[in-house]
């Protein structure tokens, strides 16, 4: 399987310690086991010139001196189309310069289905699920895409927000609101889609198109409800998982990812929504979600 490690980033635009050459702090180099690894290069040409190359080196860490191989992966400065044939996919930066990719697991064809590991950096339990999809053998029927965080940033300061402050789950371009001022909770960013973690995500979907995207948040521990298929889906997977079926309210929800999801999906009867966990994931629950992921996927 391949893991996202970036291993020489040369993007000049980073100004952050995670994504220069050492990779020895990340998940995947956490085990010795020679592992493939993306290696980000900026693309500053036309987004249809992307191109990934495969090359052979030697591991830098200071954990194993394996060789192992890496996938370069470049990476348009802004939104285009994007070469969905690719195992990943550079799909942006964030505020931050950091990269934000989708992995394709599984063989391209079936339905497609979305998982977003984290939108709120400081509700990243997710990313134990999408690691655990990683290990599992997606049916053939299913075009399984992760995006481990499209909030970078946010992972790394273990913060709601991007480094501009926004809150991406406020910023999506379907009945967007104004909300708050940066530095607020819930600030929903200077106008619909102005954070570049959004612009990504949007891109990718509406290329994508996938069947199934679900967004991973916490710690509510609840699944709310929903009519027609979108309900059907969304208690399958409550079902599977142990999460009780319930409202959430409290919040100003305009600009919200889910949202604007479903309405783009809406003509081919689109499932989008968000699981909201608990405060903490035991390895065991994460397999659970994996598991409950690739249910619904096969089920539809
Ligand atoms: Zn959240």
């Amino acid at each position: 399987m391949l893991s996202i490690a970036v291993l020489a980033a040369s993007c000049s635009t980073s100004t952050t310690s995670d994504s220069n050459a050492t990779s020895d702090t990340s998940p995947a180099a956490a085990d010795s086991a020679p592992l493939p690894s993306t290696t980000v290069v900026p693309s500053s040409t036309s987004p249809s010139t992307t191109s990934t190359s495969t090359t052979s080196t030697t591991s830098t860490t200071t954990t194993t001196s394996t060789t192992s191989t890496t996938t370069t992966v470049a990476i348009a400065a802004a939104p285009g189309p994007l070469d969905l044939s690719q195992d990943v996919v550079g799909i942006g930066y964030s505020a931050g310069g950091r990269p934000i990719f989708a992995e394709r697991l599984g063989d391209p064809g079936g339905r497609r289905v979305l998982v977003i590991g984290a939108i709120h950096g400081d509700e990243d339990d997710g990313l134990a699920i999408v690691d655990e999809l990683r290990r599992r053998a997606v049916p053939d029927d299913i075009e399984l895409w992760i995006i481990e965080s499209m909030n970078p940033d946010g992972v790394a300061a273990q913060d709601r927000h991007n480094d501009r402050g926004v809150d991406l789950n406020r910023n999506f371009p379907y009945r967007w609101g104004p909300i708050g001022v940066e530095g607020d909770g819930q600030y929903a960013g200077t106008g619909p889609a102005s954070e570049p973690e959004t612009q990504a995500v949007t891109n990718l979907i509406t290329q994508l198109r996938p069947d199934i995207v679900i967004w991973y948040h916490q710690d509510l521990f609840v699944i709310s409800p929903a009519q027609g298929r979108e309900g059907r889906v969304r208690a399958r997977y409550a079902e599977l998982t142990g999460l009780p079926i319930g409202e959430i309210t409290g919040g100003t929800y305009t600009g919200v990812a889910a949202t604007w999801a479903r309405n783009e999906l809406a003509d081919a009867d689109g499932v989008a929504f968000i699981v909201e966990l608990g405060g903490t994931l035991s390895p065991a629950e994460a397999a659970t979600h994996a598991d409950a992921v690739l249910v619904v996927a096969a089920e539809g």
